[in-house]
Order: C-alpha cells, then structure tokens, then sequence
C-alpha cells in the first residue's frame, strides 16, 4: 500500500514512521526544507505532562505517549528528552490545577498538593506572588522538538520505502481518488492520503475551514544570568495560572532556552505572513514573570518567536477520515507535540489495518479509551 502524506511536521512525519515501520510505502510532500522552521513543530522544545484539567482521555493518553516516544527513541537510536517533572501554580479564581489534580487522582496518578510555606525552600527561583495552591507531579518534561523532527526526517530519508519531496508545496488534493497536484503541475496517486498541513490546513481543505482556525502566538527566549540558568536548569517546567495570564515555563534543560509562553489563543493571523513580535504583544506575560520569577530584573528578551498552529473550539484534536480514502490529521490547539509518536503509530495502524475510522476519530479526540490493536 502507498500513501501520499501533506506535511513534514510532527504529525506527517510520525505518521510516515508509523506506516513505514509496517512495511508501507510512503510519498512525503513538504513545501519548505525537511523539516521546516515555520511548521509548529520546529521550536527547541515542546512540553509532555500528565495535569490535563478535566481532559480525562488525553491524561490516559499520557503513558501511551510516552511508550510511543520510547519507541521511537529506539528507533532513531537517540532520546531527545530529558525529565524536569511539573509544578502547577494556581490563584485567581482559576482551577485548573485543582481539576488537573482531582481527574489524575481518579485515575489513579495523584499529584502531590505542597504546602505553601514550602515553596521558597523547594522554588528558590519563584517569589509566586498570588499563588494560592500548589501542586507537584514527578512526571513530564521537555521533549526536544526540533531535535526529534530533525532525526525523524533523516531516519525516514534511509528507508526504502519512502521518498520524501521537501520543497515541494501540494497545489490540489482530491480525497476520492487519492490524487495529489503539486505546484508545479506534477501528479501523484497513491492507495490513500493523510492531509497534516498544520496552520495551512484550509488552503487544501476548504471542509476544514471554520473548524480548524490558525492562530498566531509570540513565545518569549530569556538571556539570563549564569546563576539563575543554573537554578532553572535543574527547575520543573511551571504552569502558572495564578496571574492575569495563564503561563507555562520551559526550564533550560541540557543547555536549551529558558522559553515562557501563554495558552491565550490569538485566533488569528497569516502563516505566510511577516514573523515579527515587539514586547507589547506579550505585555500581560511580560507582567506575570515579573511577579512570579525571582531576579527577573536582571533577565533580557533573547528572541520574541512568532509561531502558527491550528485551534478548535474545544481543543481537542481532529484526526478524522475525509473522503473515500483521505485523512486529515491536525492533532493541535497547541498541545498536540507531546502526541506526536503516538498520533502517528495509530494512524498508521488504523490505515493499514482498515480499524473504524469513527472509533479512531474519537479516540484522537480524547474521547475513547485505547483503540484496539
Ligand atoms: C508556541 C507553541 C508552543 C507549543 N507548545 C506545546 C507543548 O508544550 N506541548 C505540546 O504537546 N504541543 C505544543 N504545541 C503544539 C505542537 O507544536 C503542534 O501541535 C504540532 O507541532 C503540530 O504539528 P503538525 O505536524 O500538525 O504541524 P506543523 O509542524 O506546522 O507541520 C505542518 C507542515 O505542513 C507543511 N505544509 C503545509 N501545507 C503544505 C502544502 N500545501 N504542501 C506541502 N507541505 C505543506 C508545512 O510547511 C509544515 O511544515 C505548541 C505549539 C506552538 C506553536
């Protein structure tokens, strides 16, 4: 069987992998380099947690993730992880780390709720000004995004059975026939199509337009001090909603940046567009790091990074079939990474396997429990 993939990011990348490794032949079509820094996947890191609100099926998806990963670490022979475990600040009126607590005991997973008086002596680098509960989770940490999709991209070059056509944009796709038409005119047919075109989605897929909405997001890299990168490095990755924004913190871990963003969906913008941020696009984060983060004085923008991913109304992921035999696959509303290898592996068994695509979509949906194998 022969599949055409739309997309060189995590998603058509591990996609790719999954199929391959099943003895599949596969077509990759990328319209930048492989992998391309404007695609979502493409940053220093990407963040994997347990603490997922009421999310109960992505929280359950969470060891599945993981397996995934180690899967394909031995498959590319190389970890791009490293474990930073995850404190979850909350205040303010907002719950989500008290929901995240209540759906991982249910679960089985309790986290950790830490007394307060605690924090400076375990935080030393917070001053966690109107945090009102604290919650601490071992597990999770920061996987090394542009890493993985580089390696995936090379490991996928060696086999056989796959081509890869970086720098080649798909103009048209028809889902029936599974029939491609790329920029230039050039045709390809293959048995079935998997559409993972991140924040370019629609321009393929007029069905997707409405539900898959692209959104423009500015993270912020910090230059900071030797000793305070020598703190936050062996620190926790942080969600923070006990400001005015809710924040999350990437630690620099094995000598990557210090990385702050916010989950506020832009739902906006163009990602063809120009990639400029200033500061003020990210005032009200600007203004919670300083109340939360100890010696943020001393701390410079290194980089304002302008990236694009797709949102939907409830946030959860549409992996679903589309004509007689295509897929779209856009596992995002800005959590998606962390699925990455497990998205793929199971599309590629439902493809080859011919598995209910319903059951499949609701699944990816985190709405279902594991699929069958
Ligand atoms: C700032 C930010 C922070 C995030 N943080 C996290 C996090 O901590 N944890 C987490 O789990 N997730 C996180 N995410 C989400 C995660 O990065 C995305 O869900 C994931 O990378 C989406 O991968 P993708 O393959 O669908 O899209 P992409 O990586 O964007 O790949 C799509 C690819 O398709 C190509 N393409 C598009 N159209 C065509 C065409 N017509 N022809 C050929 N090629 C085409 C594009 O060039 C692109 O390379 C974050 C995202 C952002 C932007």
């Amino acid at each position: 069987m022969k599949t055409i993939i739309i997309g060189g990011g995590i998603m058509g990348l591990a996609a790719a992998w999954g199929l391959t490794r099943d003895g599949n032949h596969i077509e990759l079509f990328e319209q930048g380099p492989l992998p391309n820094p404007l695609g979502s996947s493409v940053d220093q890191h990407r963040l994997i947690r347990h603490p997922y609100g009421d999310y109960v099926g992505y929280a359950r998806m969470i060891d599945h993730a993981f397996a995934a990963w180690d899967l394909l670490w031995s498959d590319l022979g190389a970890k791009h992880y490293a474990p930073t475990g995850m404190l979850a600040l909350t205040g303010n009126g907002e719950t989500w780390a008290e929901r995240s607590a209540r759906t991982l005991a249910a679960i089985g997973k309790p986290m950790e709720e830490l007394d307060l008086a605690e924090l400076p002596r375990r935080f030393p680098q917070l001053s966690a000004t109107g945090v009102e509960r604290a919650f601490w989770t071992a597990s999770g940490g920061v996987l090394f995004a542009q890493d993985i999709v580089a390696g995936l991209a090379r490991h996928l070059a060696r086999q056989p059975a796959v081509t890869l056509r970086p720098g080649t944009r798909v103009r048209s796709v028809d889902l029936d026939r599974a029939h491609i038409v790329t920029d230039t005119g050039t045709e390809h047919q293959a048995d079935c199509i998997v559409v993972s075109a991140g924040a370019w989605v629609n321009r393929l897929l007029p069905a997707t337009k409405g539900r898959l909405v692209p959104s423009r997001q500015v993270v912020v890299y910090f230059d900071i001090p030797d000793s305070d990168r020598a703190l936050w490095a062996k620190g926790p990755m942080i969600i923070d909603k006990a400001g005015d924004v809710g924040l999350y913190l990437v630690p620099p871990a094995a000598g990557r940046g210090l990385k702050v963003g916010d989950h506020d969906f832009s739902r906006s913008g163009d990602p063809d567009g120009p990639r400029e941020a200033a500061p003020s696009d990210v005032a009200p984060l600007l203004a919670r790091c300083h109340d939360l983060l100890r010696g943020y004085d001393k701390w410079r923008i290194e980089q304002l990074k302008v990236c694009f991913y797709t949102v939907t109304e409830d946030e959860r992921f549409v992996v679903e079939k589309l004509g007689r035999q295509g897929w779209v696959m856009s596992p995002c509303s800005g959590h998606g990474f962390k699925f990455g290898a497990l998205m793929g592996l199971e599309l590629a068994r439902t493809i080859a396997n011919e598995r209910d695509p319903t059951q499949h979509a609701r699944w990816a949906a985190g709405l279902e429990g594991a699929l069958a194998t």
